[in-house]
Order: structure tokens, then C-alpha cells, then sequence
């Protein structure tokens, strides 16, 4: 319980690697707002607090603020983590709807968050650390993937530009976390090769027993975060580096 009194905003805490993080802060006495549209895995109580919404609305991340500063009166990491993966397949195929709600939540989402935490830092004068979790995906190319790589590329260079704009009082860092075991690398298995030809190096991973447990990447997280001996100095970085 050494980080009692700290506090965290994490995104996409119903499943996946977001309930990982939220159980590892949550193990290390930090106080948690928690956000997804259902929900968290994690019953409110006096150290979890719940709000139920898309983060591709401004309203939810104004939500988010105001029930950390209500129950535990600041926060000091936020972490955006709520992603999607679909439209997969050719961008030739891809409808237009499917497009837009993909960087709607995996760009306009992340931004949104960090405006939010970063008005709540400036208004309270407080440093804090901003958490994108990105992806090797942004870095690399997947053919089927054309959405979930551009919109992980733009978290990447979104998370240098605020890293620049608020160097006195945020450490902000993109992290790419390596092939965690959720229900999305679920769905990636689960792909057509026509849809997403290169599923047998994911399918290969798994079989290898080579996917990371979601608590263990939620662990690097929240020490990235709070522990000196594990702050980065880049900004973009991979949790396997
Ligand atoms: P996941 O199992 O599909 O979980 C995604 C989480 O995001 C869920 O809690 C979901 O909750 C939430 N979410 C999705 N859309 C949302 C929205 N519009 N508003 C609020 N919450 C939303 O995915 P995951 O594998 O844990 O991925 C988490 C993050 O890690 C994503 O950003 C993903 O791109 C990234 N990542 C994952 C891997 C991996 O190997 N798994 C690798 C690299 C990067 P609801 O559906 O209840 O809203």
C-alpha cells in the first residue's frame, strides 16, 4: 500500500489490459476512477469510483474529472487505455461509419482525455504522469490494419507534441505494451487471413504461451508512473524494451 493517496483516472477498466491496471493500482493502495460503457470489473468502494461512458464524448471525460475531484479531491496519472481494432481488413472495404467511430475513440478519445486531466492540473496547479497506451501498430505496418496503425501513430506524435507543451509539469509517455492476453488479441486470432494476413504470427504467440498477463502489464504501468527507478525518459516507449 505505499502510493496510498495517490490517484488514477484509467479508461476501458472493463476487461482487457484497463482491468489489469485498475487491479495493480488498486493493489498498491492507489485510488481509481474507472471508465468504460459497461461495466468495470471492480465494484465502487471507498478507493473505486465508477463512470459509465464513451470516451469519444467530451461529457465523459468532464464526468471523470469531477468524480476524482469530488472522491478523492485530485488526480495524478491518467490513463487512456480504452481502444478498438475494427474496421480490419483492406481500407478499400472499410465503411465510412466504422472509420469514424475507430478514430473517434482511439484519437479524439485519447485527446479528449488528456485535455480534461491537463485542465484539472493547470486549475489545481499539480504535475501529474499521462499514460497513452499506444502500440507497436504505430510503429509498424500491419496490412488489414490501416485504421488501428494511423491512429496509434497519432498517439504516438500527440503524446511529443503535449510532452513539449507541458514539460513543467507533466511526464507524459506512449506506451506500447507487447502482446497482452485479452479479449482483443482474442478478436485478432479470430481474423480471416484475407481480412488480416498476418493473424499466424499472433496465433504463433499465443501458441508459444509468449502473451503477457494483463495484471503484469498493469504492474509496469502504474510503475512507470509512481516508482523513480522505472520513469523512462523518452516519451514513446515499449513495455518489452
Ligand atoms: P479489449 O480487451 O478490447 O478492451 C478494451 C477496453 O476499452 C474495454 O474495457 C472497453 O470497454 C473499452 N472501450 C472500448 N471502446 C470504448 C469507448 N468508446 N469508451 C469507453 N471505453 C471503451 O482491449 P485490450 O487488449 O485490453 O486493449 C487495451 C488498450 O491496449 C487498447 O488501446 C489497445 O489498442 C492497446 N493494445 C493492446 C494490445 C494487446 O496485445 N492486447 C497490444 C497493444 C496495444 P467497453 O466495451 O465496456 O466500453
Amino acid at each position: 500500500m505505499d502510493l496510498e493517496g495517490k490517484v488514477a483516472v484509467i479508461t476501458g477498466a472493463s476487461r482487457g489490459l484497463g482491468a489489469g491496471i485498475a487491479e495493480a493500482a488498486l493493489a498498491r493502495g492507489v485510488s481509481v476512477v474507472l471508465c468504460s460503457r459497461s461495466a468495470p470489473l471492480c465494484d465502487e468502494g471507498p478507493r473505486v469510483r465508477v463512470v459509465r461512458g464513451d470516451v469519444s464524448k467530451e461529457e465523459t471525460h468532464e464526468a471523470l474529472v469531477a468524480e476524482a475531484e469530488t472522491h478523492f479531491g485530485h488526480i495524478d496519472l491518467w490513463v487512456n487505455n480504452a481502444g478498438l481494432l475494427e474496421p480490419v481488413g483492406p481500407l478499400r472495404n472499410a465503411p465510412t461509419h466504422s472509420l469514424r467511430e475507430h478514430f473517434d475513440v482511439n484519437i479524439l478519445g485519447v485527446a479528449l482525455g488528456a485535455r480534461a486531466f491537463l485542465r484539472h492540473l493547470h486549475a489545481k496547479d499539480r504535475a501529474g504522469v499521462l499514460e497513452n497506451v499506444a502500440s507497436g501498430a504505430g510503429r509498424n505496418v500491419y496490412r488489414g490494419w490501416a485504421a488501428y496503425c494511423a491512429g496509434k501513430a497519432a498517439v504516438d506524435h500527440l503524446s511529443r507534441v503535449i510532452a513539449r507543451e507541458e514539460a513543467d509539469r507533466l511526464r507524459v509517455y506512449a506506451v506500447a505494451p507487447g502482446l497482452i492476453d485479452t479479449p482483443m488479441q482474442e478478436q485478432v486470432r479470430g481474423h480471416s487471413l484475407d481480412r488480416f494476413p498476418q493473424r499466424e504470427k499472433f496465433r504463433a504467440a499465443h501458441a508459444e504461451g509468449a502473451l503477457v498477463a494483463p495484471r503484469a502489464a498493469g504492474d509496469q504501468l502504474v510503475a512507470l508512473a509512481f516508482d523513480a527507478d522505472a520513469a523512462r525518459d523518452d516519451v514513446c516507449i515499449d513495455l518489452r524494451d
